[in-house]
């Protein structure tokens, strides 16, 4: 449940309410602007409910299992992509690169092309999630470094996936925003341990999740006391086998409708085909998507990873 106060309430009556919150043993933080907004937890008794949407002070009681991520109780202008990123962009941001660092030579060009052709963030993993043990599994700390020089050196920012939470500490030393795949929107151990840095944190929704799955996996890492969370609609198993994964629009526009984070889509692993990576991507930011996270390789026949469904960079203008 979430409790909307009226602007300039006084922090003595909302401490009031605190107190009121307490005795009936119910947990509450307060965010935004301290004092304006309390959320609860637990079960609440309707008495209770009944005398606290009666206060002077409360604007609305929302029923919401989404408690910091709700558009009820975000600020969709503070919880911008381009604020969160610190970037002043006023269209889409673009993130692109390959699906893994492979060298030195290959993520620096990666980077050049990515800045030539518009691009905000450079995309590259060295953490790489594999269904089979026996496959590429990323260069580790050594991409981790590379990718820090490459998008330096061409003024962007970086992204790149964490897998473990034994590796956020290096992760976070050489890179800007830390992505969660789809495997991982499930290791809640992740989450709340990315709850406590203070770097964005895209968090991609699983193949198999529902909204409200997605919706609860991004409150583990806002709860933390980590606000800076985007989300990302990278596509969900269904019955198609010509494409890779569909792509769930309806996600990005249940998501911007729902809650003020910043919503991203990947058109790569959703289609899994480079043909119809720029159709979706057209079609995501029509739906309202504050950005693209899109798979490059200066040579994507030379992938080693994801080859199908990477573009060259001409393709990324
Ligand atoms: C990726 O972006 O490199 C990746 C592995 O994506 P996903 O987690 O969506 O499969
Ligand atoms: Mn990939």
């Amino acid at each position: 449940m979430i409790i909307v106060f009226k602007k300039h309430i006084s922090s003595e009556a909302v401490s009031k309410i605190g107190t009121q919150l307490s005795k009936h043993k119910l947990r509450f933080h307060i965010f935004g602007k301290e004092g304006l907004i309390k959320v609860f937890s637990s079960h609440t008794p309707i008495k209770f409910t009944d005398s606290i949407t009666k206060n002077p002070f409360v604007k609305k009681v929302v029923d919401s299992p989404y408690m910091l991520s709700s558009i009820h109780v975000g600020n969709k202008n503070t919880s911008s992509l381009s604020q969160m990123l610190d970037l002043k962009v006023k269209g889409p941001i673009f993130m692109a690169g390959p699906c893994s660092v492979e060298n030195k030579s290959q993520i620096v060009l990666s980077a050049k092309l990515a800045k030539l052709s518009g691009s905000h963030v450079l995309r590259g993993g060295a953490y790489k999630p594999r269904t089979s043990p026996y496959e590429f599994q990323g260069l580790g700390v050594e991409g981790l470094k590379l990718m820090h020089l490459a998008a330096k050196k061409y003024s962007l920012l970086s992204i790149s996936e964490v897998l473990d939470p034994r590796d956020i500490e290096v992760v976070n030393e050489y890179i800007d925003i830390l992505q969660v795949g789809t495997r991982n929107m499930y290791n809640y151990a992740l989450l709340k341990e990315l709850g406590k840095i203070d770097k964005p944190v895209l968090l991609k929704r699983s193949m198999n999740a529902t909204y409200k799955e997605f919706l609860l996996a991004a409150e583990y890492i806002l709860s933390g006391g980590n606000k800076k969370v985007i989300l990302c609609e990278r596509g969900i198993r269904t019955f198609i086998s010509e494409t890779r994964f569909t792509l769930d629009i309806n996600a990005v526009l249940f998501l911007k409708k729902e809650t003020h984070l910043p919503v991203v889509v990947d058109p790569s692993h959703a289609t899994g085909l480079a043909s119809l990576v720029r159709g979706a991507a057209f079609a995501s930011i029509s739906a309202g998507a504050d950005g693209l996270l899109i798979e490059m390789h200066p040579k994507p026949e030379l992938s080693i990873r994801d080859k199908s469904q990477t573009i060259n960079s001409k393709e990324l203008i």
